[in-house]
């Protein structure tokens, strides 16, 4: 016996799958849809609710088109598609319909263009998927808080059973109204690789792993081959995973995309001459600027020895073709740029200086649309601390 009676205070309520397009989500939806027996209430309570963060490669979107919307579409289950609006935030429904015909991958704001703006990529080294947040969690919390008004609903959330411990967090979030639910690990017991097969088995294909097609997070261990292959199957992800990282690196040589491998070290390692190939295309499409980057490293508020918080400048100090930028780049450092094996050109204008808080300067040749940046009391600071720092005569003169 596989249903499980809800527990009386939910009975009636209002349910919604957070469908990521996943391995995980997509098993949960369609032992939903083809195994009454599987659920506890009446398709009509369901709600299968997307988060779009625009990044996703094809192959997502062909499986979701092919295997699953037309079971949505047969049962009459509604289907929410949403996306952030805008950098500032907000959301847009892209599709609400429960005979839905096309998965909209892409909706007013992606977030590749805010990482292009913002000349970073996602933050492994932070260990929280921060742009996940920003891309879904805030997205999918705006839109259930304007459906439901703090009026309770059912949340079910696809963890496998070996993400106990990603469900026990998930559960510290109980927003108004929300009562969480993990079927995979409370009633089925299901990990990926049984998820996998159940997809495999009924839709005769392997099911991908859903996520950007840079995502660092999903390129662990395990990922990296499946990463590797979506790469060769689709050049272009893979080239827009090199591109975001190109801009990020040449702001700040410490980001490769994978922590410790760069996105083009694995396309190289692994052969990938498409994916090199149509970067390299993409730079030439470019126009190009030099940006000065500045950065104050503080002290960690408890240890003046330890490093804390990073402040970053980003100014924007000529724009053209990619041979005028270098021209203008050459002059602003008399020559002293010099070109790196990722074929990014930058010169340190000031090498991090010793102790906290510590400075540095840069001046680097990116792509343009990196937009000017620093918070209101950047300059305060840093004229303060240029002043201070032993400075090396070059900096003068570039500075
Ligand atoms: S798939 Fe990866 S890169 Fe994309 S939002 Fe999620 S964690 Fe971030």
């Amino acid at each position: 016996m596989i249903r499980t009676d809800p527990a009386p205070a939910a009975a009636g309520l209002p349910v919604v799958l957070s469908f990521g397009m996943g391995v995980d989500s997509t098993a949960i939806a369609l032992r939903w849809l083809t195994e009454p027996a599987s659920r506890n209430f009446p398709l009509g309570q369901l709600t299968v609710l997307t988060a779009m963060t625009g990044d996703e490669p094809d192959v997502t979107r062909r499986l979701t088109e092919q295997h699953l919307l037309p079971l949505l579409r047969d049962t009459g289950t509604r289907f929410v598609q949403i996306s952030r609006t805008s950098q500032r935030g907000g959301y847009t429904v892209l599709d609400d319909s429960r005979t839905p015909r096309r998965l909209i991958a892409r909706g007013p704001w992606r977030l590749s263009d805010e990482l292009r703006a913002s000349g970073t990529v996602p933050q492994i080294a932070a260990k929280r998927r921060l742009c996940s947040l920003h891309a879904k969690g805030t997205v999918l919390d705006g839109w259930l808080g304007d459906e439901f008004g703090g009026r309770p609903f059912r949340h079910i959330l696809g963890f496998a059973a070996e993400e106990l411990r990603r469900a026990e967090r998930d559960e510290g979030f109980t927003a108004i109204g929300r009562r969480p639910e993990y079927p995979l690990i409370d009633e089925w017991g299901w990990d990926r690789h049984r998820c996998e097969q159940y997809l495999l088995d009924t839709f005769g294909e392997p099911w991908s792993r859903s996520a950007c097609g840079y995502c660092p997070f999903s390129a662990g261990r395990h990922g990296r081959a499946e990463l590797i292959e979506r790469w060769r199957a689709e050049p272009a992800v893979g080239a827009q995973a090199l591109a975001l990282e190109y801009t990020a690196m040449a702001l700040n040589p410490r980001s490769k995309l994978y922590g410790t491998v760069s996105a083009q070290e694995v396309a190289r390692r692994h052969g990938l001459v498409d994916v090199l190939g149509e970067f390299e295309e993409h730079l030439r499409r470019q126009r190009w600027s030099v940006y000065e980057v500045r950065r104050i490293i503080h002290a960690r508020r408890d240890d003046p020895a330890a490093k804390g918080a990073a402040w970053r400048s980003v100014r924007t100090r000529f724009a053209g073709s990619r041979a005028d930028a270098a021209a203008a780049l050459a002059a602003l450092t008399g020559g002293g740029a010099v070109t790196d094996q990722y074929g990014i050109t930058r010169s340190e204008i000031i090498p991090r200086t010793s102790g906290y808080p510590a400075i540095e300067m840069a001046l680097a040749l990116a792509p343009a649309g990196v937009t000017d940046k620093e918070r209101p009391a950047f300059g305060a600071w840093w004229e303060r601390l240029h002043h201070q720092a032993d400075l090396m005569p070059s900096v003068a003169l570039a500075a």
